[in-house]
């Protein structure tokens, strides 16, 4: 049946090799083919095409498996064809270049030399596996195929070399079910369906228990579900095996599972997969032999000490799979093979030093000797890559700046978030395995889509799944936790859940789940939709109901971190806080000042609010000032306790900025309350609502056009903060109190403020005979305060980028009314990101450099900072630092990961000034 022609293979097949001297007879095309580019690239025997550096063309997998040659470590030969090939194939309409199979060929005729076996031969058959591996490790695409070049004469072939023909059905079923199901697209439940029949039938429960004959007969099997799903015989030509698996490999590419990874995860720009074929090893060659994944270092807790899991007579994919239960690599290899845990330790040491990284790997060991299949560099938890870097910096590994790049400051997010209280009743129901830190509180769903659903219903999630696959990474992105009952450490589930910092619960066995009922069962409890659990990544528990979450504290390493972060920034953080308390968290999270308070949030408590309104209905200027003179004592004690908390760090206040009807009740039912406290009409209150009414609240009356038309307004702020300042003063407080007035827009606004400013401070000063320093200075937000910043720094001592609104106002974009066009936008590639959480650079940073410098050409000295949300993200960070800004400012929980960006901005731009 096995009708391949053999080919001598040439002693120099690659580059030189004539596409038509190999070319399958009829193929047309080839010889169209001018000049040749390269599209495979050999590893095999110590020697290699392809090196590390080359992730674009080679994928990672393909990159790393020529550098591990390079090495040398154990290494099956093999090749990789290019992404190129794949961008080709799609360009093409998904059609593969004509003399593609031609350079495959002459590869695998280097392969058989290298390995001594040929490809189709029955005597000694050549098996290889076809791998996919973009760039970026990428769940989503196709599947990898094991033992292609078997069929029903190699397989007899295989048995008779080996001597062992149980494990040649083996490898033969294996190949017949995943051809079928990664290539044909024949659903995995088909063979499934028959393979558990047959061990329903043989009364056994583990693949490993069948026997030969009993595998024969699942051969048989698989073969028909081939035929009747597909519509012909399994394919017995071993290059037609191998041209349809690379196929389908592009094809994955261009698939719905991989572009909606690619979407979530930003990936963009890539041309398309490579495809790797490389000579089978057999870890399902008997006791002696076995696979397994590892990572060289303890990725949740980032402990140096060897972290993986084996299965012995196993192949592929069944030690993620959950087939089987796999065993810890620590605790049982040098049980099982003495030899082969010694070997792995060694190549734990060889990668760290070669990579400096933790990395995550996969080998094979076949009849004892050790093959390495795969590296990369680990995900891992925050906290773990936190410990990991700091220890590669002290045991020399890395340097202190790379420790500090090797951190992503987006990340850091996760070590601020909550754990559980540790006093809190807790009451454990379910124990698995602890995947990824954290405590993580919600209601269960048991689809993603579920999930998803409930979450933008305004729910908390955990997601609870026998196992998640990558279909589920919208739920997945959501959930609060997730949760499965089968899977290691090293599951779909384990893994993505580390890298988005989602507390994960893995493999708890307890927990039987039936997403078709929605029902999770548990030593005989049922929970539902309804139902409350709490999880703890960090130490695998479960438990019943809301379990009572705390701040979380900072490790040694976190610490050392960001000390050294510290070290090599220059911008300053500040932060955003309207309480003492906020100024406080704010501190303990290492904020250098403040950068914004907003004044406005100091009256909304009730007993306020109610002056506020007071003061808004006033008829005359005297009953406005009577009112004002009521919020005095309330603005100054806030001042105070903020000005304390910081310690003689410098505090920027804005002023009144909102529009005042958003002050007011908008209910008659409140109103008419109002109304009878104020000893006024409804009528009366009614019409002043109406009267602050406006068309564009956000363009019209607010910010400083309130103190140009209300100055009594500015004059019981200033007071209030100078008179707060001169009491820390008085206490031995130190204070720096920062004026600030927001959307000005021209010099004259501000030169006409000023002056209201100086003579109220010095009124409070003669007053209570003594002064203190302070700076008045202004918000930049409206595009012409960007424009004219050489004249607005005749009068304003600092400046402060108020980014949402200059955002708003350069783009023209209302922000309550972008969530409507703004993801569209996105969608369609119009706009790269949101500009409300990442700073516009082309447009909106062009008036903030601009800006800056003009400002400075007037004070060279001038004070340049940034509030609004983009002072918390990364990516806007490390635009401030390049643009001159003195800091950024931004909530508290969101001050270190604005420390972390400053210092990599400043140590990316050192390393480009030496090149
Ligand atoms: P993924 O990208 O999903 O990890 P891989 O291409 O790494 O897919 O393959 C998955 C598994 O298949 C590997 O972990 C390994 O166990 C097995 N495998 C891959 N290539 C070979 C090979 N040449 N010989 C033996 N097993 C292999
Ligand atoms: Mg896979
Ligand atoms: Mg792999």
């Amino acid at each position: 049946m096995a009708t391949m022609t053999k080919k001598k293979p040439s002693a120099k097949p690659a580059k030189s090799a004539k596409p038509s001297a190999l070319a399958k007879p009829g193929r047309n095309g080839s010889a169209l083919k001018a000049k040749s580019t390269k599209r495979v690239y050999f590893f095999g025997n110590g020697k290699a095409e392809g090196n590390a550096g080359m992730k674009d063309l080679l994928g990672g997998k393909g990159a790393n498996l020529a550098d591990m040659t390079l090495v040398p470590l154990p290494v099956p030969s093999g090749f990789t064809i290019t992404t190129e090939t794949c961008g080709e194939y799609n360009d093409a309409g998904q059609k593969l270049p004509a003399a593609l199979m031609d350079e495959v060929r002459a590869n695998i005729a280097r392969v058989e030399k290298a390995t001594g076996k040929t490809f189709g031969d029955a005597t000694n058959p050549l098996l290889v596996a076809a791998r996919s591996g973009a760039k970026m490790s990428m769940p989503g695409m196709m599947d990898t195929v094991l033992n292609i070049g078997l069929n029903d004469a190699v397989v007899e072939g295989l048995a008779k070399l080996t001597g062992n023909e149980r494990f040649a059905y083996d490898s033969y079923r294996r190949l017949i079910n995943m051809f079928g199901d990664t290539v044909m697209g024949v659903d995995h439940e088909h063979f499934e369906h028959e393979l558990s029949d047959v061990k329903n039938t043989k009364g056994v429960k583990l693949d490993t228990e069948l026997s030969t004959e009993d595998l024969k007969e699942v051969v048989e099997r698989y073969k028909k579900v081939f035929q009747n799903h597909v519509g012909e015989g399994f394919p017995q030509d071993p290059y037609t095996q191998l041209e349809r698996a690379i196929e389908a490999v592009f094809k994955s590419w261009m698939g719905d599972r991989a572009i909606k990874y690619r979407e979530l995860n930003e990936i963009r720009g890539l041309r398309g997969t490579a495809v790797n074929v490389q000579s089978m090893v057999f870890g399902n060659m008997g006791d002696d032999s076995a696979t397994g994944v590892a990572f060289t270092r303890n990725p949740a807790t980032g402990e140096n000490k060897f972290y993986g899991e084996f299965l012995v007579n196993a192949q592929g994919e069944d030690v993620v799979a959950g087939i089987r239960t796999p065993l810890k690599c620590e605790e049982e290899m040098a049980k099982w093979s003495r030899k082969a845990w010694r070997e792995l330790l060694h190549v734990k040491d060889v990668l760290e030093a070669r990579y400096k990284d933790v990395q995550d790997f996969e080998f094979t060991i076949e009849k004892g000797t050790l093959y390495m299949l795969q590296t990369r560099n680990g995900k891992r938890a925050t906290a773990a890559a936190v410990k990991i870097a700091v220890d590669m910096a002290k045991e020399g590994l890395i340097d202190e700046k790379t420790a500090v790049l090797r951190i992503d400051p987006g990340s850091l997010d996760q070590l601020l978030h909550p754990t559980f209280n540790p006093n809190a009743a807790k009451t454990v129901i379910a124990k698995g395995l602890n995947a990824s830190p954290g405590a993580a509180v919600g209601k269960i769903a048991f689809t993603a889509e579920e999930a998803e659903q409930r979450v933008a219903d305004g729910e908390k999630i955990i997601l609870v799944r026998r196992e998640t696959e990558p279909a589920d990474i919208g739920g997945m992105a959501v959930a609060e936790g997730i949760l499965t009952s089968t899977g290691g450490n090293t599951s779909h589930a384990a893994v993505v859940a580390r890298g988005m910092g989602t507390p994960c619960v893995a493999g708890a066995g307890d927990v039987h789940i039936d997403a078709r009922t929605k029902v999770m069962t548990v030593n005989g409890k049922t929970y539902g939709i309804d139902d409350w659990i709490s999880l703890d990544g960090g130490t695998g528990e479960v438990y019943e109901g809301q379990v009572q979450t705390q701040v979380s504290t900072q490790s040694p390493a976190y610490r050392k971190i960001m000390e050294w972060a510290d070290k090599y920034r220059t911008l300053k953080v500040r932060t955003n806080a309207d309480t003492p308390h906020d100024a406080q968290v704010a501190r303990d999270f290492g904020a250098e000042g403040i950068g914004l308070t907003r004044t406005e949030h100091m009256f909304f408590d009730p007993e306020r609010i109610h002056h506020m309104r007071e003061m808004i209905l006033a008829s005359d200027t005297e009953a406005r000032k009577a009112a004002l003179v009521k919020l005095l004592p309330y603005q100054r004690d806030d001042f105070f306790g903020i000005f304390k908390a910081m310690k003689g760090l410098p505090v920027t206040i804005r002023l009144l900025d909102p529009p005042l009807h958003e002050f007011l009740p908008h209910h008659e039912k409140e109103q008419a309350e109002l109304a009878t406290s104020l000893g006024l009409s409804l009528e009366q209150v009614k019409r002043r609502v109406e009267q602050l009414h406006e068309s564009n609240p956000m363009l019209g009356h607010r910010g400083d056009r309130l103190a140009v038309t209300y100055p009594e307004i500015l004059e019981m702020q200033v007071r209030a903060i100078i008179e707060a300042a001169v009491e820390c003063k008085k206490q031995r407080i130190a204070v720096l109190p920062e004026i600030m007035i927001p959307l000005a827009g021209t010099k004259a606004e501000l030169d006409y403020l000023k002056k209201i400013t100086l003579q109220t401070a010095e009124a409070v000063f003669a007053e209570k005979k003594t002064r203190v320093d302070y700076l008045y200075g202004t918000m930049i937000e409206v595009p012409r305060a960007a424009i004219t910043a050489d004249e607005l720094a005749q009068t304003a001592e600092f400046f402060s980028f108020g980014t949402n609104d200059l955002t708003q106002m350069t783009f023209g974009y209302s922000r309550d009314d972008a969530g409507v066009f703004l993801p569209e936008y996105i969608k369609k590639e119009i706009l790269e990101r949101d500009p409300f959480q990442s700073l516009d650079i082309g447009g909106v940073g062009k008036l903030v450099s601009m800006a800056v410098k003009l400002g400075r050409q007037t004070r060279p000295d001038l004070k340049c900072g940034i509030c609004g949300e983009h002072g918390g993200d990364p990516r806007s960070v490390e635009f401030c630092h390049s643009v001159g800004l003195n800091y950024v400012s931004c909530s508290p929980f969101r001050v270190p990961i604005a420390r972390l960006a400053a210092a990599h901005a400043a140590i990316k731009e050192g390393k480009k000034g030496k090149k």
